[in-house]
């Protein structure tokens, strides 16, 4: 629910958008709650039954990538019901009115393409979990096909062409964050003229970098999250709520301003 004051902030933020044509929306696991994708630190959320497997464990060790595709096992399905929200759809209305540069994520599971979001606008800084690949050959194969495989009792999935290892195609913690991703979300964020930080706790490093650069940068920064964030001091408006309400909101308006 919205109420009268988060109602007149939207409508002053709207406002303070008006002129802005390179919009980059930065988004975290909070803009797909709503979708019934549990973020990172909701109790009963797939994430907190498991010990996240480091990226070294999982190349070195046989139990490391059983761990691993146990929990995968469980995502999977979770990802594949989940449908964009109105926070998605608004982020797609805004790229078709002309007025969004890039949706930077760091989320992994396809929303925001599907939810109308041209591929080469969608910048994903932790991968995707739409496909899997040999980490051997950098063979792809779809997420599908992987979970009929452990779905039919194959506790480690192995690459038909070389026999390495497979893994989604989603960043470990540990591993590298994408070369080619980070330096082209970095030029946006300091060429944008506007940045919408969505469901993102803005504490994970190096991506919650993204927003100061874009400040530094001269850049109108607005926040919408549930709970504080890391950020909020440095923003220009805070709205604090559910995304899937106040996203449709801000987007409308601005529109319209
Ligand atoms: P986070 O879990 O640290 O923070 C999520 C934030 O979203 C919280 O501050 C919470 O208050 C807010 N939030 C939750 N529901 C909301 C809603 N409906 N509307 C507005 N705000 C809402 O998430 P993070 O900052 O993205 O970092 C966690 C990492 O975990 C990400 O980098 C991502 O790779 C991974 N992850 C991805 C997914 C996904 O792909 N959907 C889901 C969980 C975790």
């Amino acid at each position: 629910m919205i109420d009268q004051a988060l109602d007149a902030r939207i409508s002053v933020a709207a406002q303070s958008l008006h002129r802005a044509r390179r919009i980059v929306a930065f988004t975290g696991a909070g803009v797909s709650t709503e979708s019934g994708i549990p973020d990172f630190r909701s109790p009963g959320g797939v994430w907190t039954r498991y010990q996240p497997v480091m990226y070294d464990d999982f190349v070195r060790s046989e139990q490391a990538r059983r761990q691993y595709w146990a929990m995968r096992r469980e995502l999977y399905p979770v990802i594949a019901a989940a449908r964009p929200n109105g926070a998605h759809l608004a982020l797609a209305r805004l790229e078709q009115i002309g007025r969004l540069d890039a949706v930077i994520t760091q989320n992994i599971d396809g929303l925001h393409q599907l939810a109308g979001n041209t591929e080469d606008r969608v910048i994903e800084l932790h991968g995707t979990n739409r496909y899997a690949v040999c980490l051997g050959c950098q063979e792809e194969y779809p997420m599908a096909s992987i979970q009929v495989l452990l779905e039919a009792g194959e506790a480690v999935p192995t690459c038909n062409g070389c026999g390495g290892a497979i893994k989604a195609a989603t960043v470990s913690f540990g591993q590298q964050m994408p070369k080619r991703e980070m330096e082209e979300a970095i030029r946006r964020a300091c060429a944008c003229d506007a940045m919408i930080c969505i469901g993102s706790s803005l504490i994970v490093y190096p991506a919650a970098d993204l927003p100061a650069l874009a400040k530094r940068a001269g850049a109108l920064l607005i926040i919408v999250n549930r709970d504080p964030t890391g950020l909020d001091d440095w923003a220009d408006h805070v709205l604090r709520g559910q995304a899937g309400e106040i996203l449709p909101l801000l987007v409308e308006r601005t529109a319209l301003s």
